[in-house]
């Protein structure tokens, strides 16, 4: 991989003292980072992550860097998101390579504008990296395309709770269960029940195929299919760990076929 990178050095900007680059590190599986983030784990002077990186992951920072960790998980007390800014904005005042290292992509449901907006306002030069997000990355893990011609032809990212927890009252739920085949819905473990009621009321069939994936792409991963009336209580009764997505749509149906991940570890 060193190899790799040193036969493809024009190819990786400098990472400047006093810049912050907001990176996805990808849903899990350390195979799934890009080249650039990996660069940026080795050039980096401190690295700012969420609870959501992976271990392994860090490992691969260089063996100066120091670590810290902004982990914002439910019901853990984490730093509010504007300390994350205003560290961010300090770090690179002393001059450091900051690297902030998001699960995902940074700009997925990952507050990545708001922190770089945040560095903007503060004048600090930054680059966003994008990673794979956990509605892409998951689903191929899981053996589920994210669209397939005889399914869908849209497909559509909701959060599963908005700024105050809650399932997010803005979305019109009748819209999008009307026009959209495929959703795929972050967040989706606290208020699972909630969800899928939703969606029922809003009109998708009871019957319609669903998957809840968990730890998607990480040695834990978990991938439950039940109709979407269904699923919730057989979440109910499986001591699921988070992060967890649900997947709602006829694409659920091709993981009986392509569930190529059976048996092995990611
Ligand atoms: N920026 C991230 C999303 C952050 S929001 C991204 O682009 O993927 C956190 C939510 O992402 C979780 O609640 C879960 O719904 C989803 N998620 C992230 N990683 C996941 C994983 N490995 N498996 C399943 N869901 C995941």
């Amino acid at each position: 991989m060193e190899q790799l990178i040193r036969q493809f050095p024009l190819s990786f900007p400098t990472f400047q003292r006093g810049q912050v680059w907001l990176v996805g590190a990808g849903p899990g599986d350390p195979g799934l980072l890009s080249l650039l983030a990996l660069h940026a784990l080795r050039s980096a002077d401190v690295v700012i992550h969420d609870a959501l990186v992976d271990r392994r992951i860090l490992t691969l920072a260089g063996a100066d860097a120091r670590l810290e960790s902004a982990g914002k998980r439910g019901g853990r007390p984490s730093p509010s998101q504007p300390d994350i800014s205003r560290r961010l904005v300090a770090l690179a005042r002393q001059n450091l390579r900051v690297l902030r290292l998001k699960g995902g992509d940074p700009f997925v449901f990952g507050r990545g504008a708001e922190e770089a907006c945040a560095l903007a306002e503060a004048g600090v030069g930054f680059r966003v990296v994008p990673g794979i997000t956990a509605g892409i990355g998951g689903l191929a893990y899981a053996g589920i395309p994210a669209t397939a011609r005889d399914a869908n032809s849209a497909i559509a990212f909701i959060t599963g709770h908005d700024a105050s927890g809650q399932v997010p009252d803005g979305l019109d739920w009748p819209a999008l269960a009307r026009s959209v085949p495929v959703l795929v819905v972050y967040m989706a473990l606290t208020h699972l029940d909630e969800i899928t009621l939703r969606l029922i009321r809003a009109g998708r069939p009871a019957q319609e195929p669903a998957a809840l994936i968990c730890c998607a792409t990480t040695p834990d991963q978990v991938v439950l299919t039940a109709p979407l009336a269904e699923i919730a209580a057989l979440a109910a009764g499986r001591s699921l760990k988070p992060p967890a997505m649900l997947v709602v749509g006829r694409v659920v149906n091709y993981r009986a076929t392509l569930n190529w991940l059976a048996g092995e570890t990611p």
